[in-house]
Order: C-alpha cells, then structure tokens, then sequence
C-alpha cells in the first residue's frame, strides 16, 4: 500500500480497500485512453498547448502532449511511461501505445468484473502477446534500402496530417533521399546527418546537402562589418581548418617589443600588423578560400583574409570541424603556422546564404558523399521544436524500416489482422485464459476504432467492414484516413516498420500487467480473497474531461 502516495489517494489512503485500487488504475487508463483518442486522433487536430514556462506549442503529436501533462496518477503514470520508452527507443507509435494500455487495462477490469481472477489475467496477456508477435511477423513485408518508393510511404504515414500533401512530399523525399545517402550495409549511420532546422520560408523550401551547413550566428563571426565584399558562392573551394587562434598572443609580442616609450608603441602595432598579415596571408597562399576556425579570430585577421578573398569562419564547434574534415578531406592543423596545402581540403561549392535572420555557410558537393546536412525551413521560432521531433520521427521510421527490414500496413490493417490471429487461437485455450487473449484482440481494435472516428467515420461500422475484408483474406485493407476508404494499404502507401508495432504492444502489456498486479498484490496481503464485489459501479469516463486543470485523471475522484 505504500507504493501509493496519499496525496493522490486522499485521506482514505489507509482504509481502502483493493476494489478501490483496481477501480481507480482502470479509471485512469480508460480516461487517459480517452482523452488521448478524443484529443489526439493519429489525424487529430492541432492543438494550442501551453506549458507551463508559458511557452505555447501547436502540435497534434502524441508524445508532445504527453511530455507536457503533469501526471500525478500511479496508473497514468505508468501509463506515460509506456509513452516515453516508445518515443525514446522507437520515436514513433506513442499514441498506439497509450490507446493500447488504456484499453487493456479497460479490459482487464471488464474480466475481472466477470470473476476473472488477476493472475489469470496477466497469463492470459502474457499469451496473447507472444501470439500477437508471430502474427505480427507473419503479416509483415520486407523492405530493402534501395525501394524508394516503400521507404517514402513509411515517412509519409510517419508524418501524416502534421503538413499539407505538398510540404510532406517534399520533406519525405529529403528525409529518404538523407537516410539512404548514409546507409551503408543495412546501417543508417545517423550521425552522418546533421539537421539544421531555420523558422521562415516553406517546407517546401527545405534542402538537403551533401556536405555540411554550418550556421554563422552560432559563432560571432559576421561578414557583413567588412570592407570587401567576399564572393558568396565559390566553386571548387579550398577548405581549410584551424583549431588556433588567429590573433596575437600578448606574451608573444612582449618578448618581441617591450612597450616603454611612445616609439616602442608604434613598433608593437608594426609587429602586431606583420602577425596578422602573415597569418591571414599564410592560410590564403595555400590556397584556400575559406577558413573555419575553433576559437576566435581577430576583425583585423578577418578584414586581411577577406582582402586576400578569403571567408573567415570563428568558433566553429567541434564536431563540425571533425565532420567538415571528413566530408572535405582537410586535415585540422593546431597552429596556423603548420598550414601547408596538404591540409586544405575541397567542397564543389561554398554557399553563404541568408534565410530569415539566419546567416549560413553551405559547404557542399564534398568528395565524401556520406555526409548530409538537412536544411528545415518553415513554421515560427514557436513551432520550430515541434518540427524538429516530427523530423526525427520520420527519420526514426525510415531508419527503423531500413534496419529491420520489416514494414506493415497500417491504417489499422495490422491490429485487425493481429485481432483475427488471436480469437482464432483462443478457440484452442482452455480455461479462462481464453477471455483473457480476447479482450487482448478487442484491445488491439481500438487502433481502427480511434482511425475511423478521425476520419469521422463510424468506429463499429468501420471495424465490421475491415473484419469482412480481413476474413476473406485481405489482411492488408486499413481505413486511409485521407480518402475515408478501406483499401490496401500497402498499394495506398500506409506503412509502418513492425518494431514500431512489436515495441507498443510489448510495452502497453507491460504497463497493465503491472498494475493489474499490484491489484493482485494487494489481494495477497488485504482482505480480499478473489471475491469480488460486482456491484460498484464504474466509472469509465466516457463522459469525457472536465476542466479539471490539466488533471483528466482525476476526473471521479
Ligand atoms: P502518433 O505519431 O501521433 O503518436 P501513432 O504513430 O501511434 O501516432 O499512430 C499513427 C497511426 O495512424 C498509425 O496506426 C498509422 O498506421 C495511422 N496512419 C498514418 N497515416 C494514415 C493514413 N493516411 N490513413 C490511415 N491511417 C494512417
Ligand atoms: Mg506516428
């Protein structure tokens, strides 16, 4: 019992009793199920959220929402948890997830309504799962790295209803065109992708380079203050790469000069002028055109590259300069005096470019194809995080499906044929166990039911009709969403990689089985016995959220 905080449970916390605590974990499942379905919709609309630094967020991503809800509630807690080990080692599903657990736990309070007895129950899933798994395999296609056409449809289903048919499209074909740019042996080697995301402009204005973009305002340095006006795009560019800085030391000139009279002063700007001019003329005479350094750069280094038609870039971070090293072939030297022009490397063409407020450097068409730089444009500063993470979770899902190897249909195809699998093979257990796999497999519907409800369909018609298709062996008809139509949908582009499917399942089961047996638990050591009383009634807030400040878990209690 003192697993249970009494702030959430009340003054009550000693005195209740087991039914109290079953009541309560599936109450909180079936809301947060609800509120989820309700207020997310894998087609959902975009909400306005604020949290609670004040900031506001438009998203109609699962695992925003949910990152931004304060839970208090073990059950939803643990519920959430399900949440973040999807978006943490999937990125995508999180919502399936969420539906999923609430829904078993809805059901796992159904049957023990019935006068099924928690352990039962949690066999009964544990069976499920391990049969939802080999169905799960059995419905799956495989994928390779090459298929294009499969591999934009993975992102695209990734990402649907989050931008217009046009902007999806053209992220799709970069975010596809990145990952298999940097896919060697079956590896997406993610690193290998940098992702610089600037508020303005379209999606559609969106670029991928092979190479690197590197943005200026992250260093002090500015071109503009210059006198000369440096070329801005430059083919066929030397690169080189300084991890020194390009000033004068001050000890180092004191050796040279001692500053005692107005004379020696003059001597000190001369040697200090002699510094800078061998430094800036030592780095253009090996030929490069632009220089990317670590640390800082005097404006009087700058002025005299630039004067030798050289680009100046300070404060570089470090793993750019590795990644600008490798895509270049550039070898970092530690002091500029060491410069030869073995050091310096090639890009194809060196870009400067202003977007929106943002100055940056597109070095590209490198000699080492592996590296790519994707440039994200579009939306507000406000709205730019969530762009990042829907970027991420397409970029996870093309991964997912080029590493696997394994994609299935989605618009609910799978969970119905998962559903299917599963009551035929409860007909063969004995026991309870049996109700228990089929409340599994109503459990799984819920995926088409929330689909359809989106797409303003009816959940029960939908679900019958799919049942139909599936029993004359269509196992690959879902509801698309966009046209409102069961179809097959891998012919209509909706697929998924299976591990997003495997990992939300797993972990939803999990979750209930937990809190089922903490129930079981607490029966072991109360005064319960497997009696139970049948006549509480429940409530399963159907009704919906109140304004309950955030809290809809708390709603009944
Ligand atoms: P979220 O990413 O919002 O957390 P999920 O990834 O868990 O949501 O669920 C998205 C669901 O939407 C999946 O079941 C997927 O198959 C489905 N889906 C995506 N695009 C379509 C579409 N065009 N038609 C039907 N279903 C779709
Ligand atoms: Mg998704």
């Amino acid at each position: 019992m003192g697993a249970w905080p009494s702030t959430v449970l009340g003054a009550e916390t000693e005195r209740f009793q087991e039914r109290d605590v079953r009541e309560m974990n599936v109450t909180a499942g079936t809301v947060l199920a609800d509120t989820i379905r309700t207020t997310l919709g894998p087609r959902g609309m975009d909400k306005m959220l604020v949290g609670d630094d004040g900031t506001v967020v438009v998203t109609n991503d699962g695992a925003s929402i949910l990152d931004r809800m304060e839970i208090e509630h073990p059950a939803a807690r643990e519920i959430v948890q399900v949440a973040q080990s999807q978006h943490d080692r999937i990125g995508d599903g999180t919502t399936t997830a969420v539906i999923v657990a609430g829904e078993l736990l809805t059901e796992a309070a159904r049957l023990t309504e019935q006068g099924l007895h928690p352990t039962t129950i949690e066999t009964g899933y544990a069976r499920a799962v391990e049969l939802a798994l080999s169905a799960l395999d059995e419905h799956s296609l495989s994928v390779d790295p090459t298929d294009t056409g499969m591999l934009e449809a993975i992102a695209r289903t990734a990402i649907t209803g989050k931008w217009s048919d046009e902007e999806a499209r053209a992220i799709v074909e970069l975010v596809v065109a990145a990952a298999q740019a940097v896919e060697r042996d079956g590896t997406v080697e993610r690193r290998r992708i940098t992702r610089t995301t600037i508020p303005g402009g379209s999606p559609t204005d969106s670029e991928l380079v092979a190479g690197l973009a590197i943005d200026m305002d992250a260093s002090s340095t500015t071109l503009a203050s210059l006198d000369v006006d440096l070329p801005r795009r430059i083919e066929d560019a030397g690169v080189a790469l300084v991890d020194d800085q390009l000033t004068v030391e001050k000890a180092d000139a004191i050796t040279h000069v001692s500053v005692e009279n107005p004379d020696q002063l003059g001597q000190f700007a001369d040697y200090e002028a002699e510094v800078y001019e061998g430094q800036a003329s030592g780095i253009a005479d090996v030929g490069a055109d632009i220089v990317f350094c670590q640390k800082s750069i005097d404006d009087d280094v700058r002025a005299r590259l630039a004067r030798h038609g050289v680009i100046a870039v300070e404060r570089t971070r470090q793993d750019e300069m590795h990644k600008l090293a490798r895509a270049t072939g550039a070898t970092l030297v530690k002091r500029v005096d060491e410069l030869t022009g073995d050091h310096v490397g090639r890009a194809g063409v060196v870009d400067r470019r202003t977007l929106a407020d943002t100055e940056l450097v597109v070095v590209g068409d490198c000699p080492d194809t592996e590296q790519r730089s994707l440039i994200l444009r579009g939306g507000t500063a406000h709205v730019i995080e969530e762009t990042k993470r829907l970027i991420e979770n397409c970029l996870d899902d093309v991964t997912l499906a080029i590493e696997t190897g394994a994609v299935v249909p989605g618009g609910g195809a799978t969970e119905v044929a998962i559903a299917a699998a599963l009551r035929e093979a409860a007909d063969g257990i004995a026991g309870r166990e049996q109700l228990a796999v089929t409340a599994f497999a109503d459990a799984l519907e819920s995926i088409p039911r929330t689909l359809a409800e989106s797409a303003g369909l009816d959940p029960i018609d939908t679900l019958v009709a799919l049942r139909n298709r599936h029993d004359d062996d269509e196992w690959r008809t879902g509801l698309d969403v966009n046209g409102g139509e069961l179809a097959d949908m891998v012919e209509h582009g909706v697929v998924e990689p299976a591990t997003i499917k495997r990992h939300a399942i797993t972990s939803a089961a999990e979750a209930t089985a937990v809190l089922v047996g903490i129930d079981d638990m607490l029966m072991a050591t109360g005064e319960g016995d497997g009696e139970h009383d049948h006549g509480h009634d429940h409530d399963h807030g159907h009704g919906g959220v109140e304004a309950t400040g955030g809290y809809p878990w708390a709603v009944g209690h």
